[in-house]
């Protein structure tokens, strides 16, 4: 399924739960269904009526969607990957509320949904970052952000969070919410999210000036002065900077505000369709995370 697939060929090819149902199967067994019985990997025919795959010699059933978000959900798998195609490509994600206006369910379960769908859009690979790599800090939040308030009147309400980002150039981007932006946190995390063979980009944050120390190439732009380096093009936070004022539109846009509780699950939903920007196969790419 391509980015070029339009909505109404998706609700075509996803028109019950039953064709959305083999397509789980098809993404969890590729390689055929085991029997836990026979011991052997067999044909199992796929239920009708509930979702079971059942064992073409002995009848024992097998669970396809044991494990996987939909488990417990009462939510017809046609809505679940309805909203997983709406999530994929709207570029500042739906609201819980447009969402429940939409499929006709309850805000609690519309709610539910997407924080789920969010989960899976989490870059948990634990794999380094390498070539090039832009890291930076953003807050995110607080009352003033939204309506221009003074920022001390009422930040409490909704206090401002801080926001650590890394993108690989021409690739991916992960963040990661942080307690403070001193220089031993900044550096444990680049730590764990940048291999020590690549060259990390930052702007002249205190915390980020001695990693030519723990072994990293480095290069800070200056952006009080300019945002590109005046004598290498190439030394920039400028794509950092590109998906913070994304996440931030997106946020306001569409979510008109986020808890800090939950701010990091917005966080790997833009990450997510930003890292995959390129691909044709987004929803394929998410599907196969369940
Ligand atoms: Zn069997």
């Amino acid at each position: 399924m391509g980015k070029s697939f339009t909505l109404g060929e998706f609700l075509k090819t996803y028109s019950s739960d039953y064709d959305c149902l083999k397509e789980i199967v098809n993404i969890k067994y590729p390689d055929g269904i085991f029997c836990k019985k026979c011991k052997v990997i067999i044909h199992h025919c796929l239920l009708k009526t509930r979702p079971v795959l059942s064992c073409s010699k002995c009848y024992s059933q097998t669970y396809p969607l044991k494990g996987t978000i939909f488990a417990h959900s009462t939510t017809p798998l046609k809505f679940w990957f309805y909203t997983f195609f709406v999530m994929i490509h709207s570029k500042g994600g739906i609201s819980a509320k447009g969402l429940q206006r939409q499929l006709g369910v309850t805000y609690k379960t519309s709610f539910r949904m997407l924080h789920k769908i969010r989960s899976l859009m989490a870059d948990n690979s634990g794999d380094l970052f390498k070539g090039v790599v832009e890291v930076d800090e953003t807050w995110v939040g607080g009352k003033s952000w939204l309506r221009g308030k003074k920022w001390w009147s009422d930040w409490k309400e909704i206090p401002k969070t801080t926001v650590m980002g890394f993108v690989e150039r021409g690739g991916r981007v992960r963040t990661t919410i942080i307690d403070d932006t001193s220089r031993w946190t900044l550096t444990k995390h680049i730590k764990a999210n940048i291999d020590p063979k690549a060259t990390v980009m930052s702007d002249q944050h205190h915390g980020y000036q001695k990693l030519d120390q723990d072994g990293y190439e480095h290069h800070s732009v200056n952006h009080s002065v300019h945002y590109v380096d005046k004598y290498d093009k190439t030394i920039h936070t400028q794509t950092i900077e590109g998906f913070w004022s994304q996440l931030k539109r997106g946020i306001v846009g569409t979510y008109r505000h986020v808890s800090p509780k939950y701010l990091q699950n917005y966080c790997d939903e833009f990450g997510f369709r930003y890292g995959n920007r390129k691909s044709e196969d987004q929803f394929m790419i998410l599907l196969g995370k369940i």
